[in-house]
């Protein structure tokens, strides 16, 4: 009952597998070109004068047609001044905060105090795996050979295996699936960790990453493979993480049951699952990654 409740309302109409045509793709590659080499507005501007006879067009035009494109938009959400929480789940309709007591408004009652931006992870992953390129290198997890006698990988590990004979499970539903049955179901990590973005560490951030570990171990944590989900903006230590992770369980949630998505290699649409995942929160970055990885799976 719940897989087809979620199937019929959640999963949105199939769009992959249509090619960019020509003026898409030269208005990509001159906005690629702004972001990669650090062009100035004035210059990215100047361009569809120096080439008119290129389909270019303004800098604010372009970005709302590669939005539009990508299916790609930021969500603002309110939070403390002091980071304490994010005003989502049991505090969206909070004016003070739960913590702290600081108003969630500035004195105008209507300007929040203060932003938390985060970056959807659904549309990225079905840009993942709709690139026939990128879609190939995430095989590497259903093509992992694996043997008993030797750890290579988090594949290896006890908890994935025993991930790949048990059915996935949402509350108290069973859902007509296991986890991994598909090998195009994508295995993600997230990771989290206070720094002090400035000489004086007074104040800490906290940049939210997720690890796509369907990718080859010696490019998982590449800098261009590693998708952010944004930054708890600080100055302090949050006191409710879990309310700045809200809309990403809202994502996890649907990605367990799927997400349309175009195959680039078959040429069909699939529904693209996570099925795996965990969680760390740590003080010393990288070190404790491993640390994590050996309780969890090896
Ligand atoms: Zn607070």
């Amino acid at each position: 009952m719940l897989f087809w409740y979620y199937y019929f309302n959640i999963l949105t109409p199939v769009l992959e597998g249509k090619l960019l045509d020509d003026d898409d793709l030269t208005l990509i590659r001159a906005y690629s070109l702004k972001v990669n080499y650090g062009l100035t507005n004035d210059a990215y501007n100047s361009l569809r004068f120096l080439f008119p006879q290129a389909p270019l067009d303004t800098l604010k035009n372009t970005e709302k047609r590669i939005q539009f494109l990508s299916g790609f938009q930021p969500v603002q959400y309110h939070c403390c001044p002091s980071s304490c929480v994010c005003y989502t789940g049991p505090y969206e309709t909070l004016s003070t905060c739960p913590k702290c007591k600081a108003d969630r408004y500035k004195s105008d009652g209507k300007t929040p105090q203060a932003y938390f931006h985060y970056l959807p992870l659904i549309p990225r992953l079905r840009a993942m795996v709709s690139n026939s390129s990128y879609a190939k290198k995430m095989q590497y997890r259903s093509k992992h050979q694996h043997d008993p006698t030797k750890i290579t990988d988090i594949f290896d590990g006890a908890h994935y295996r025993s991930l790949l004979e048990t059915p996935v499970t949402i509350g108290d539903e069973e859902l007509p699936m296991w986890f991994f049955s598909d090998p195009r179901d994508i295995a993600l990590g997230f990771s989290t960790d206070g720094f002090g973005p400035f000489k004086q560490r007074n104040k800490t951030a906290w940049p939210l990453i997720i690890f796509n570990y369907n990718i080859p171990p010696k490019e998982r944590f590449r800098k261009e493979n590693i998708i952010s989900l944004g930054t708890i903006p600080g100055p302090k230590k949050p006191a409710d993480t879990d309310s700045f992770l809200w809309p990403l369980v809202q994502e996890l949630l649907q990605l367990a049951i799927g997400v349309s998505a175009f195959d680039p290699i078959a040429q069909v649409s699939f529904l693209v699952s996570f099925l795996f995942y965990h969680f760390q929160m740590n003080y010393k970055g990288y070190f404790y990654v491993a640390c994590l990885l050996d309780c969890c799976f090896w």
